[in-house]
């Protein structure tokens, strides 16, 4: 008999998420049925996201229903199969959410090959985030050589993508990131040319010495002030791909200081989902493996070690104290 310990959404939080929010059970496992597949899961995935699927209120998709299962990507280990299609030992990329093990008739879940790539680079830079700082980079800001690129939470899983795929484009990139420590990574580390530390900076002055020709591609991570004091400084025609607005997920009012400044400086703001943009994905899966295989992109991350860890690690994810792709390691 193998016991699963599952993370449900136990209530809906009010303002920042606290412990209580969640609720870890444990369920016996039933054999497989005919067709399905066990996967022990090794990490799961803590991303910004889920903070929004929380609530149940407008969004661009439906809400994590309470008393189930959060949601989040998976990787793990195929340990019991009864489908043709796979064999104990793959490894498979998943959205079996806060558990450790995932049951499944197997649509939806992604073969991976981890000979060359770590299983768990599958949830960060070669999976949705590596392939979110791909989409707003190439197809919404799409940089031209000597263009200056800034982007927000640099340090992060889509930060630290977006900002050394700029430098391979020959870019200036200047990062964003809170705290020494972060940026001194971010410079030393991933090779941007500058990194303010917004904590302790006045952003628009420091935006303006590390940015001295004007900003032409900000990566929005966070949006709020950052975006405000980044928008002093866009130079006519910048392109904004607006991928987040973390400053604002638990509920905290964000205001666009500014907004004549996208007519005055002819600025394209533009939102996207990375979800529904599949077509890339293949190409820049692609791109990003064979980046990472060839250690070409550099990453970090945060381990959370064990299920019951998630709750700490994800309220930590929202107030800064990840370094790097949160991820929990459950085995
Ligand atoms: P990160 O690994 O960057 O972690 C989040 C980081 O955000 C923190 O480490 C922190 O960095 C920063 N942060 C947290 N709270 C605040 C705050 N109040 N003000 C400013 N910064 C804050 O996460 P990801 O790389 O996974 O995600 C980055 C962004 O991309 C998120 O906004 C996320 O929602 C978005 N996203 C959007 C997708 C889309 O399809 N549009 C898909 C995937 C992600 P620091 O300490 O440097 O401030």
């Amino acid at each position: 008999m193998t016991i699963n310990k599952q993370i449900l959404l136990a209530s809906r939080p009010t303002g920042a998420v606290t412990p209580e929010n969640f609720r870890l059970v444990e369920t016996e496992l039933p054999p497989l049925a005919e067709g399905e597949i066990r996967v022990r899961n090794h990490y799961l995935s803590l991303d910004p996201y889920m903070r929004g699927r929380m609530n149940d209120g407008k969004s661009y998709t439906a809400p994590q229903p309470l008393n189930e299962v959060m949601i989040g990507g998976t990787v793990g280990e195929v340990v019991e199969s009864r489908s043709e299609k796979y064999k104990q030992g793959d490894h498979v990329a998943a959205m079996f959410g806060w558990q450790e093990y995932g049951t499944s008739t197997a649509p939806g879940l992604q073969k991976i090959d981890t000979t060359h790539i770590p299983i768990s680079a599958y949830l960060g830079v070669v999976g949705m985030p590596g392939v979110t700082a791909w989409y707003g980079l190439n197809k919404i800001i799409a940089p031209k050589p000597g263009e200056t690129i800034v982007v927000s939470a640099a340090s992060g899983a889509v930060g630290a993508t977006v900002g050394q795929l700029a430098k391979q484009q020959g870019c200036r990139v200047v990062g964003i990131a809170g705290g020494a420590e972060k940026c001194s990574f971010v410079e030393h580390e991933l090779g941007f040319d500058a990194c303010i530390d917004y904590k302790s900076a006045d952003l628009a002055t420091a935006l303006r010495d590390a940015a001295p020709t004007g900003i032409d591609g900000y990566f929005d991570n966070v949006g709020g002030e950052t975006l405000n004091a980044v928008m002093l400084h866009a130079n006519p025609f910048a392109r904004f791909a607006i991928c987040g607005a973390i400053a604002g997920y638990n509920g905290e009012p964000l205001v666009m200081k500014n907004p004549t400044l996208i007519l005055i400086s002819r600025l394209k703001l533009e939102g996207f989902i990375v979800s529904e943009h599949m077509d890339i994905w293949p190409e820049a899966l692609r791109d990003l493996g064979t980046q990472v295989a060839t250690g070409k992109l550099k990453y970090r991350e945060s381990l959370a070690q064990g299920l019951a860890a998630a709750p700490e690690a994800f309220i930590g994810l929202l107030k800064g104290r990840n370094f790097g792709k949160q991820l929990v390691k459950l085995i």
